[in-house]
C-alpha cells in the first residue's frame, strides 16, 4: 500500500513489545519496527525515514526526560508519543514540554487509540515545524529590516557629513569613508576607498569608466557635475576564496553608486563655493588679494601683531609711469604688465607675505614678523628684481617697468592700526615718487 505510515517502536520489556505491535499491526496502513533500546532506535532513525515514534521512556540505557530529550534532539522533525506504565500525568506533560507531541498509558493501549494518537501527534509536529519555520522568517525578515535600517542611518550620516557647514569637505570625506563599512559591508571588504583628484584627497587620478565591477571590486566614478572628479570603490581582500564565491550584494552596488553620487554632489557644492569665495577676496586680473580682504586679513595680522608684541612691516607700491604704458603699448599690455608684476612679488616674497591690489596699479604688501630694516631690503629686492625684467609682449619690443615704494613698520607698540600704519608708507612712497621715481624710501 503507498503511503503507509512509517512507525518505530522502543520498547524493551518483550511482553509489553509483543502486545503494543500486535496492536500496530492491526492498522492497515502503518509499517512497524521495533528497537528495545535508545542505543536501537537512534540507529533506526539514522538508517530509516519514520512518521513517528513509540517511546518507551524507562529503557536499559536511558530513563525518563532523559530519553524524550535525547531522542528528540536527535530527530526534530519526527513526531514523538510516549508511552508511559503509570497514570503520571506530571512525566507526560513533561514529555510533551520536552519535544514529545502525544502520550498514550501503557495499559490503555489499542489499535484505535493507537491509530488516533498516530495521526495528532503527526499534525501536531507539522504545525510545529510550519510554526517554527514562520517564526525564522520573521526573524529574517527583521533581521534584514535592521540591516535596511542601518544603511538608511549610514546614508543619513553620510548626507549630514557632506551637507556640514562645519566640516571641512576632505574631512567631511573622510568621515564618509568611515561610516560605511560596518553598516553597509560585509566584515571581510577591505571598506571603502575614495580618491578625488581636486586635491581634496590624496592619491593620483585615472579617468575610468561610469561603473566597474569585477569579482573583486566595484568602482563608480565620481562627477562634479559633468566633470569626473574621482572613484569610489569597493574591494575584496587578496586572499578572497575562489572567483564567483563572493558576488557583490545588490546593496553594495547601489552603496557605491549612491555614494558616488552622493560626494559628487558634495564635490560640486565646494567647487562652486570655492569659486564664489574666490570671486569675493581676489582680484580677478593680477590674483592677488582685493583691497577689502587686504585690509581685512592683514588688519587681523596686526592685532595679532600687537598681542604678542611682533614686528610687521607694509610696503605701498605704484608702477612708476604707468600711464604711458597703457598710452604707448595698449591697454591689453598694460594688463601684462600688471600680472608680470605680481608674478615677480611672489617669486621676491615669502609665503606668508600678504599681496593685495588696492586699486589701478597700486598695491600695497604686508610684511609679518619683519621690522623696518628687513622690509627695506624686501622692498629693495622688488625694486631692483623688476628694474631688470623684461616682460615679453607678443607683437613687439619686451616692457620694462620701474616702480616707487614706501615702507613703513606697524607701530605696534602704540597701538597702530592698518590705516594709519599704509597713511605713513603711502607718504614714503609719495617722497619716492617725489625723489625721482624707482626708489624705495622709509616712513619714520
Ligand atoms: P606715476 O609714476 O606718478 O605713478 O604715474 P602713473 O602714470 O603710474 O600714475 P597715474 O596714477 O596717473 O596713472 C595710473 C594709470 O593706471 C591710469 C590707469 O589708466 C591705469 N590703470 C589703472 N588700472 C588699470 C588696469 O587694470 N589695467 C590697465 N592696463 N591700466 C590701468
Ligand atoms: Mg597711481
Ligand atoms: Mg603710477
Amino acid at each position: 500500500m503507498p503511503n503507509k505510515q512509517h512507525a518505530l517502536l522502543v520498547e524493551d520489556s518483550p511482553t509489553q513489545a509483543l502486545l503494543t505491535l500486535a496492536e500496530l499491526e492491526k492498522l492497515p496502513d502503518v509499517k512497524v519496527e521495533h528497537a528495545a533500546s535508545l542505543a536501537a532506535a537512534l540507529e533506526a532513525i539514522a538508517k530509516t525515514r519514520f512518521d513517528v515514534v513509540f517511546l518507551d521512556l524507562t529503557l536499559p540505557d536511558s530513563v525518563g526526560d532523559e530519553t524524550v530529550k535525547r531522542f528528540c534532539g536527535a530527530a526534530p522533525e519526527l513526531a514523538v508519543v510516549v508511552l508511559t506504565n503509570h497514570d503520571d500525568d506530571a512525566q507526560a506533560l513533561q514529555s510533551l514540554e520536552q519535544g514529545a507531541q502525544d502520550y498514550m498509558l501503557k495499559a490503555r493501549i489499542d489499535a484505535p487509540s493507537l491509530s488516533r494518537s498516530l495521526r495528532y501527534s503527526i499534525q501536531r509536529k507539522r504545525a510545529e515545524i510550519l510554526v517554527r519555520e514562520a517564526r525564522d522568517e520573521a526573524l529574517e525578515a527583521n533581521r534584514q529590516l535592521e540591516r535596511r535600517m542601518r544603511q538608511i542611518n549610514c546614508l543619513y550620516g553620510v548626507s549630514r557629513a557632506l551637507e556640514s557647514h562645519e566640516l571641512p569637505l576632505k574631512v567631511a570625506m573622510e568621515e564618509v569613508v568611515g561610516i560605511i563599512p560596518s553598516a553597509w559591508l560585509r566584515p571581510e571588504t577591505i571598506g571603502v576607498r575614495l580618491t578625488c583628484h581636486n586635491g581634496l584627497l590624496p592619491g593620483g587620478f585615472v579617468e575610468t569608466p561610469d561603473f566597474v565591477e569585477t569579482p573583486w571590486r566595484l568602482e563608480a566614478q565620481v562627477f562634479a557635475g559633468s566633470r569626473p572628479a574621482g572613484r569610489m570603490e569597493i574591494c575584496w581582500p587578496e586572499s578572497r576564496p575562489a572567483e564567483g564565491s563572493q558576488a557583490f550584494a545588490v546593496s553594495e552596488r547601489e552603496l557605491v553608486r549612491e555614494l558616488a553620487r552622493r560626494v559628487g554632489q558634495a564635490l560640486e557644492r565646494a567647487c562652486v563655493q570655492k569659486e564664489l569665495v574666490q570671486l569675493a577676496t581676489i582680484d580677478f586680473l593680477t590674483e592677488a588679494l582685493n583691497r577689502r580682504h587686504f585690509m581685512q586679513m592683514v588688519g587681523s595680522e596686526i592685532q595679532r601683531a600687537t598681542r604678542y608684541g611682533r614686528p610687521l612691516s607694509v610696503l605701498m607700491l605704484d608702477i612708476d609711469h604707468f600711464k604711458r604704458i597703457n598710452d604707448d603699448r595698449g591697454h591689453a599690455a598694460g594688463d601684462e604688465a600688471l600680472k608680470a608684476f605680481v608674478i615677480l612679488c611672489r617669486d621676491v616674497l615669502r609665503d606668508q607675505d600678504i599681496i593685495g591690489r588696492l586699486g589701478g596699479e597700486e598695491f600695497a604688501i604686508a610684511l609679518p614678523e619683519t621690522g623696518l630694516a628687513s622690509a627695506e631690503v624686501v622692498a629693495g629686492r622688488v625694486r631692483a628684481h623688476l628694474a631688470e625684467m623684461e616682460i615679453p609682449l607678443s607683437g613687439g619690443d619686451p616692457l620694462h617697468l620701474t616702480t616707487s615704494i614706501g615702507v613703513a613698520e606697524c607701530k605696534v607698540k602704540e597701538g597702530e592700526g592698518l590705516e594709519a600704519c599704509l597713511g605713513r608708507a603711502d607718504a614714503a612712497l609719495y617722497r619716492a615718487k617725489a625723489q625721482g621715481r624707482d626708489r624705495v624710501e622709509a616712513a619714520e
